[in-house]
């Protein structure tokens, strides 16, 4: 085991990487050795059984818990770990398969105070603090000191509190940093293996970075030569993590600039981090893993400098002691989630402590820092403040107000999936608290590099036993099977920063909230504001939803909420949740569209006003989906039937809630449908640069994609029909991507595919495909339409120029080579017109046979 392991070390040492944690066949090496030691290998053997297997509920972490257990029973020795020594490193493991041992051990003498020493530590106690209690109750005088601490919140005040000055190296980085630049989607495959995963940060070369290889490898020397000046870094940016995959960009950030962490290997925690604009889910994920995350001035702050940050006075001062910057905290609270660890410790601590009290009946303890109470207006509620509401017990939710509204749906996804599996172990989940958690493969089934495979074959499994829903690689995106999942008017959320339902609310999340979210079945927000868009009017011929989508910046822009500059950035929506009424005769298919892109406007989630008949229509649909699902054996079933019954209930009272007359909102902006007269386009690379057809027509074209969450089957019809009245060769290279199977196969039936593949078109297997250029991408520097989410740069192909439109524009732009003049635009889609009923026809799956007959054989086995 040890020369196996000792060549792993010398390869991950010439990648500039430690090695990875053992796992558990490794760890039952480690055990056999551990237990008769060659000579002169004591002290590394300790070292790994120390520091080297990750705590929690993994698998290896299993093993370990084993062997430790059966020392301190007696039922195994080992020269190198006494009884003592084991329930120390017990101790160190967190939660999961240690708690129990350390609970029995309160009832023998000779350990019982070590391992109450090593209990008051330990937060992710679940139901083993009734076992603590009930020994307690039964006399036991170390239990009873046990829940004394943690009333006392020991746990929390022995930890050093936020110093009044701390003084830091500058590693700062100009412009906007996007999630990409820390963690490129191109090497989404490492984002588990953190060490590994943060040398591609800022690969790229950019103003003020030189990576070590361009593409390959970020700026490491640039970072060893901040660190050289012996203080810590911190991680200075203008804009800091728009964008989506915040846990892998966090992790990035805290392996380089965090602190180690004792007993938890590549993984680090805490760091210091701000910018002028710093994007809330990034912000909150930050704030999540211990950093102290805040926004501040940064003009006067530059690559190398070394400050002193005044926490508590809210300055920063240079070397010469002038105040350089100038913050406030979001709230105070965020003092007690850096002496705390991060927010969820503090949260689950804040819980234990809690439960503590009550048991000893004590009042409830003044300790912690409590958020800021908002001003109490006595005006209406906004729609998402009435969802969060209600998913909190309560009428509504004022912006600003602390509040953990329950989590109904959970969606996980492929490339931050194991990372939240990761994340989950660490909380010692072995069972989901959130009513339906799902899983998709859509980033990596098409083309996947073994590491992907490895990770489809066990995923299922750890989503399945914990009573959560595995689709399968192949069967398309996230968001395309999730949405058929919701309920109304609920709140969930998602590791993927797209997880943006269009019925109730979601906010997405960093893996390590999502995972906590799954786990505990809550989540902790501080509601944002709302920016409310009205539509009214009438749509005019020819023009697409995606005009509408884009038509939110267009306006944002011409309001002055929204600015493309980066430099001195505005984005009223960043934050803020974004809700839409006005559209009539919506479909929930449709509603995807425009709260899909509330990422792409940085807002923390999005609402929209949809009516009972379209809601009605897509559950009765999704009812059979998912009991075809189960006849088609995917688990788990009982999640997947009662999320079905719960929408039978619905459909028993159909009814939504509206925001009310006088709600209030951050700004209002009101579109009228009668002034968009041609397509809107986003152009390259930055989804907030919105701009009129007429701005862009003529540009030459070399590639279009078709497909993305962003699209539903009506977009490729319209793609097939546009695509037969060609006669002509294609321009481009043409891709095209149906986000689901089921709108493959309905594709394929209705003969399009015979249409696609006679053009020319590439057909992709269902899924993300290029939409996030992790795996087949367009050529560099090629000039794209695409309908996929976001144009971030390099994002479809490095270097690549990529214009967002609606499916009808983009293929009109294949045919052509061009994107094409208003004129010839509408003079194209014209046709489309008196098809549109067959045409923009969406899956409904209880009017389908194949569905139907299916569903009627599902089984469900208590
Ligand atoms: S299609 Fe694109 S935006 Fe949607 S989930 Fe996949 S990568 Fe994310």
């Amino acid at each position: 085991m040890l020369e196996a392991y000792r060549k792993h070390v010398a390869e991950r040492e010439a990648e500039g990487v430690p090695p990875k944690a053992l796992n558990a066949e490794q760890v039952a090496g480690l055990v056999e050795l551990l237990k008769n030691p060659p000579a002169g290998e004591e002290a590394v053997l300790v070292d790994l059984l120390e520091n080297r297997i990750p705590p929690g509920v993994d698998e290896a972490a299993y093993v370990k818990a084993a062997f430790l257990t059966a020392i301190v029973k007696g039922e195994a020795e080992s020269p190198l770990v006494s009884k003592e020594k084991a329930v120390e490193l017990l101790g160190m493991m967190q939660g999961g398969y240690n708690i129990a041992t350390l609970v029995d051990l309160l009832d023998i003498p000779e350990l019982a105070e070590l391992a109450g020493e090593k209990l008051k530590d330990t937060l992710l106690m679940f139901d083993a603090f009734h076992d603590v209690q009930e020994k307690m109750e039964a006399g036991n005088a170390t239990a009873k000191a046990v829940i004394e601490s943690w009333a006392n919140a020991e746990w929390f005040t022995k930890r050093d509190k936020v110093a009044e000055s701390i003084k830091m190296s500058i590693f700062k980085v100009t412009g906007e940093i996007n999630t990409d630049d820390l963690s490129p989607a191109p090497d989404a495959w490492s984002r588990p293996d953190i060490p590994l995963h943060a040398r591609a940060a800022f690969k790229m070369t950019r103003d003020g970075l030189t990576p070590e290889e361009h593409g390959v490898t970020g700026p490491i020397s640039q970072i060893e030569e901040i660190k050289a000046k012996g203080y810590p870094v911190a991680f200075v940016g203008d804009v800091v993590g728009t964008g989506s995959s915040r846990k892998s960009a966090t992790n990035s950030v805290l392996w380089f600039f965090g602190d180690d962490m004792p007993g938890v290997p590549n993984k680090r925690t805490g760091g210091v981090c701000f910018g002028s604009k710093v994007a809330p889910i990034f912000f909150n994920t930050m704030e999540d893993a211990g950093a102290l995350v805040f926004e501040a001035p940064v003009d006067k702050i530059n690559m190398g400098d070394v400050v002193e940050i005044r926490p508590y006075d809210g300055k920063i001062l240079n070397e010469a002691g002038e105040t350089v910057s100038e913050f406030s905290f979001k709230s105070d609270v965020i003092l007690d989630e850096v002496q705390a660890g991060g927010r969820i410790p503090l949260i689950i601590g804040r819980g234990l402590t809690d439960k503590a009290r009550t048991v000893l009946g004590l009042e409830p303890t003044q300790m912690f820092r409590t958020p800021v109470e908002p001003f109490e207006t006595n005006k209406g509620y906004t729609l998402a403040q009435k969802m969060v509401g209600k998913a909190c017990g309560v009428e509504g939710v004022r912006p600003g107000q602390y509040c953990e509204p329950k989590m109904t749906t959970v969606g996980s996804q492929d490339t931050t999936g194991p990372m939240t599996r990761d994340e989950l172990k660490d909380l010692a989940c072995l069972g989901f608290s959130a009513d339906l958690v799902m899983q998709s493969f859509c980033h990596t089934a098409a083309y996947p590099k073994p590491v992907d495979v490895e990770m489809q074959h066990t995923m299922p499994d750890f989503i399945q036993t914990r009573g959560g829903v595995a689709l399968r690689p192949g069967d398309g995106v996230i968001h395309s099977w999730l949405n058929r999942m919701l309920l109304p008017d609920t709140v969930g959320t998602g590791g993927d920063s797209h997880t943006r339902f269009p019925m109730g609310i979601s906010f997405p999340a960093g893996s390590g909230l999502v995972a906590f979210a799954a786990a505990t079945g809550v989540m902790p927000l501080d509601m944002p504001e709302s920016v409310l868009v009205r539509f009214k009017g009438e749509m005019q011929p020819g023009i697409t939803l995606r005009d509408l989508v884009h038509a939110i910046p267009y306006y944002g822009i011409k309001q002055g909420l929204l600015t493309v500059e980066k430099a001195g950035k505005i984005n009223e929506f960043s934050g803020k949740v974004l809700e839409i009424e006005g559209l009539k005769n919506l479909s929930v298919e449709q509603a995807f569209e425009l709260s899909d892109a509330s990422a792409e406007r940085s807002a923390a989630g999005c609402t929209i006003t949809l009516e009972e008949d379209a809601v009605a229509e897509y559950l009765s649909s999704n009812i059979t989906m998912l009991r075809w699902m189960i006849a088609e054996g995917y688990g788990d079933p009982r999640t997947l039937e009662r999320r079905a019954k719960a929408m039978e209930e619905w459909l028993a009272n159909p009814t939504l809630m509206r925001a009310d007359s006088d709600a209030e909102y951050a700004h209002v902006i009101e579109i009228d449908l009668a002034d968009i007269k041609e397509p809107i386009v986003c152009c390259p690379n930055d989804p907030d640069d919105a701009k009129l057809l007429s701005d862009v027509a003529g540009t030459k074209i070399d590639e279009v994609f078709v497909g993305s969450c962003m699209t539903n089957i009506g977009h490729f019809r319209a793609a097939g029909q546009l695509l037969a009245q060609n006669k002509e060769p294609l321009q481009t290279r043409f891709w095209m991507t149906p986000p689901t199977k089921m709108d493959a196969s309905q594709l394929m039936e209705e003969g399009y595919y015979n249409t696609f593949g006679t053009a020319g078109v590439r057909t992709e297997m269902p899924g993300c495909s290029l939409c996030m250029g992790n795996q087949a991408r367009v050529e560099a520097n090629s000039t794209v339409l695409s309908t996929s989410t976001r144009n971030f740069p390099n994002r479809l192909g490095d270097g690549a120029n990529v214009y967002l439109t609606s499916a009808e524009l983009a293929s009109i732009g294949a045919i052509m080579g061009k994107i094409p003049t208003p004129a010839e635009y509408f003079e194209k889609v014209k046709s489309l017109s008196s098809k549109s009923e067959e045409v923009y026809k969406y899956l409904n799956f209880d009017t389908m046979d194949a569905y139907t007959s299916k569903a009627a054989t599902a089984s469900v086995e208590d």
